[in-house]
C-alpha cells in the first residue's frame, strides 16, 4: 500500500522522508492511458507532489506544479491538496522514446533540461507563494532537489524513481533528506553515506514499505517518527466547475458549438471525467452568470 514516512533525525537536525506511490502512479496510468515514458515523468511530479502536499499545515493549502520544457512529453501539470491528495496529466501522454533498459525511460529528452519547474502554494494568505527554478538534468529528481536547495532554502537530497513494467508501474516513489540549517558538519557526513545507498531507490520500495526504509537506514540514531498518511490520486472536478468552461468559451462561441454539435462536453484534464452540456444546460449557466455579475 502507498504511504508517506516521516522522522526527524540526530535530535531533530535532520528531516527524512520515505515515500511510496506506486498505487497512484498506477491510477494515473489508468486513467490516461500513459506511455512508459509519461508514466515515469508523470509518476514522478506526483510522487513529489505527494510528499509536498503532505508538509502542508492547513487542511485547505493546496499546491501546483508545473514543468514547462520542450521535450518530447510537453509540459507536465500537477495539483494537490494537503495531505498527499494528487491529481496531474502530461500534454503529450502518447510520446515514446527508446528506454534506457532496467524499466527506466529517457526523461532527459522527455522532459529536456533548459525548461523550469514552477511551484505555486496558496497558503490562505493573501498572495500565493511562486518558486520558480531551472531543469538542471530532466531526471525530475536532481531538478526537483535543487529547487527545495533553490527556491525554498532548504538543501536537499532526493531519490526518485518510478520503475514501468509492461506497461503498469512495478514500484515508484523516493527518499527526500533534508539537513536543518545549523546541522554539524560531521553529521552531514554520515546523512550523505546513508543518502549514496537510495540510488536504487524504486528497487529498495520493492521490498521494503517507507516505514521500513526509516527504521533501517535511520533507525539506530535518535529518531521521532510522525505518523503516516496515504497519499491518494484525486480530482476535485464537479458538474458545476465545469460549467465554467462553458463560461470561458465565450457567448458566441459556446451557442455556435451548440449549433454545430447539439450539446458541449468539456473533459477533465485531470481525471478524464467527461461533462456532457445540453442546450437546456447551456442556457441555464449562462442565465446563472449574468444574474451573479
Ligand atoms: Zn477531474
Amino acid at each position: 500500500m502507498d504511504s508517506i514516512a516521516k522522522a526527524l533525525v540526530f535530535d531533530g537536525q535532520v528531516k527524512v522522508v520515505a515515500f511510496k506511490t506506486t498505487d497512484l502512479v498506477n491510477e494515473a496510468i489508468r486513467l490516461h492511458k500513459l506511455s512508459p515514458l509519461a508514466a515515469e515523468a508523470l509518476g514522478k511530479v506526483l510522487s513529489v507532489a505527494a510528499y509536498m502536499s503532505n508538509e502542508l499545515k492547513g487542511e485547505k493549502e493546496k499546491l501546483s506544479i508545473q514543468v514547462t520544457d520542450k521535450g518530447a512529453l510537453g509540459s507536465i501539470i500537477v495539483a494537490a491538496d494537503a495531505g498527499g491528495k494528487v491529481r496531474g496529466y502530461v500534454e503529450h501522454k502518447d510520446a515514446t522514446l527508446p528506454p534506457l533498459g532496467n524499466g527506466r525511460q529517457d526523461l532527459f529528452k522527455g522532459v529536456g533540461n533548459e525548461g523550469f519547474i514552477t511551484v505555486i502554494k496558496d497558503l490562505g494568505l493573501k498572495d500565493p507563494y511562486v518558486g520558480k527554478t531551472e531543469l538542471v538534468r530532466g531526471n525530475l529528481e536532481e531538478d526537483f532537489a535543487w529547487y527545495f536547495t533553490r527556491s525554498e532554502g532548504s538543501p536537499t537530497a532526493l531519490a526518485l524513481e518510478v520503475l514501468i513494467e509492461d506497461g503498469k508501474c512495478v514500484s515508484a516513489g523516493g527518499v527526500l533528506v533534508q539537513p536543518m540549517p545549523n546541522c554539524p558538519e560531521h553529521i552531514l557526513v554520515v546523512v550523505e553515506d546513508i543518502v549514496s545507498g537510495f540510488a536504487n531507490v524504486g528497487d529498495i520500495l520493492k521490498a521494503k514499505e517507507p516505514k521500513d526504509i526509516l527504521k533501517d537506514y535511520f533507525g539506530h540514531f535518535e529518531i521521532e517518527y510522525f505518523p503516516e498518511t496515504t497519499p491518494v490520486y484525486r480530482c476535485k472536478c464537479s458538474r458545476e466547475q465545469m460549467s465554467n468552461a462553458v463560461i470561458a468559451l465565450g457567448r458566441a462561441d459556446s451557442v455556435n458549438l451548440l449549433m454545430e454539435r447539439g450539446e458541449i462536453e468539456v473533459v477533465c484534464h485531470f481525471c478524464g471525467t467527461k461533462y456532457v452540456f445540453s442546450k437546456q444546460d447551456v442556457i441555464e449557466i449562462w442565465q446563472k452568470y449574468d444574474h451573479k455579475i
